[in-house]
């Protein structure tokens, strides 16, 4: 299998509900996603598809979230912000954008900090 990554940023707060005190109170990150999409074949340029295009995708999604209080939206009402939550999501709404059904996301990671991140992996 083919696989591409591509890496954006964005900045959010969260509240996490029943995890640890400290992160009940509402604080902020920077978070690093890496998204990832694969495929078994390539198309006649060899590629899956162009970064570009999946970035901008990718970005188009983060936009929604930057700069957010994330237990605000709608999603998260019902789910606890989390990075485990919060690739799910992005990993969800990036399948959603991409039409050539051979090309799937792999796995999206979100960094909430340098040392610490969550990753989903549809199967
Ligand atoms: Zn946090």
């Amino acid at each position: 299998m083919f696989e591409l990554k591509v890496i954006t940023y964005f900045a959010a707060a969260h509240r996490l509900k029943m995890v640890a005190k400290k992160c009940e109170n509402m604080h902020g990150h920077n978070w690093k996603i890496e998204a990832c999409v694969g495929s078994k074949s390539l198309n006649s340029a060899g590629i899956i598809v162009d970064f570009g295009e999946i970035k901008k995708q990718v970005s188009e999604i983060i936009a929604k979230l930057d700069h957010c209080v994330l237990n605000e939206l709608d999603f998260f009402r019902d789910n606890n912000p989390s990075s485990e939550n919060i690739a799910f999501y992005i990993a969800k709404k990036l399948q959603g954008t991409i039409e050539n059904n051979d090309i799937k996301v792999t796995s999206v990671t979100a960094w909430e900090t340098e040392d610490a991140c969550a990753t989903y992996k549809p199967l």
